[in-house]
């Protein structure tokens, strides 16, 4: 529990498997606020787009059909036109397409509008790529995490195989490279740490651990007046 003063803003940026959402929702529900995962959104519309035959590239028709596009987030689940995805955007095919057209400026648009709009009014710790650098660069914390492309592909790898998908652990750790790589060098919001982004490598630590740091942080900082975390 916590006493606040003031809104709180936790940006928490990384590559693929940095443990980035888990982390984020881990945070908040020690701190009881919102957790807004931009990469789902990312995925919600590249699913979205694909559906409808649409590439990325195509400016005009991804303008047009973002129109189309309602986005709803309740308890944790997020829902695409009424209709509940939170499960189907987590495959590796929803992950390469948020990345190709993570890449058109109108999608990230779209997106940056719905994080901004939604963390004007609560507190909340959004996780994504640019959340420090360029969505919401006054947020109280700015965390980057990062790990071992070998120690990412891991993670992901037993979070599908979980999930009864099957991949191979090349596959992933291929699809990961390329999807850094991308992400890391395309001209709008590259991922990066932001300069004033505290940076924690995850590899060899556990999510408690790693969560435990970032309150420790927070405590140490009392952050807009709060008293404590
Ligand atoms: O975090 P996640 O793996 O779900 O993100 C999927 C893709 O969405 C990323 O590879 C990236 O291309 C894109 N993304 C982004 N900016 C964010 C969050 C995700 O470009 N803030």
């Amino acid at each position: 529990m916590y006493i606040k003063n003031k809104k709180l803003i936790i940006a928490i940026d990384g590559p693929a498997g940095s443990g980035k959402s888990t982390i984020a929702e881990k945070l908040s529900e020690l701190l009881h606020i919102f957790h807004l995962n931009s990469g789902a959104l990312y995925r919600i519309i590249g699913l979205y787009l694909n559906q409808q035959g649409i590439s990325p590239k195509d400016l005009e028709k991804v303008e047009t059909a973002l129109q189309e596009i309602d986005i709803e987030i309740k308890d944790n689940k997020y829902f695409l036109n009424g209709k509940d995805v939170t499960e189907e955007i987590k495959t590796l095919e929803a992950g390469k397409l948020a990345s190709a057209f993570s890449q058109n400026p109108s999608i990230r648009k779209k997106v940056n509008e719905i994080i901004k709009d939604v963390s004007k009014s609560i507190d909340i710790v959004v996780d994504g790529r640019d959340i420090g650098t360029v969505v919401l660069p006054n947020s109280d914390l700015k965390i980057f995490l990062t790990a071992t492309l070998e120690e990412r592909a891991r993670r992901r790898w037993k979070e599908l195989k979980v999930k009864g998908e099957n991949v191979s652990y090349q596959e992933i750790l291929n699809e990961i490279y390329e999807r850094d790589n991308a992400d890391s060098k395309r001209s709008i919001a590259p991922l990066k740490p932001a300069k004033d982004a505290l940076i924690i490598d995850t590899t060899n630590k556990s999510i408690q651990e790693v969560v435990e740091e970032i309150l420790s942080i927070l405590r140490r900082k009392e952050i807009n007046g709060n008293k404590s975390f």
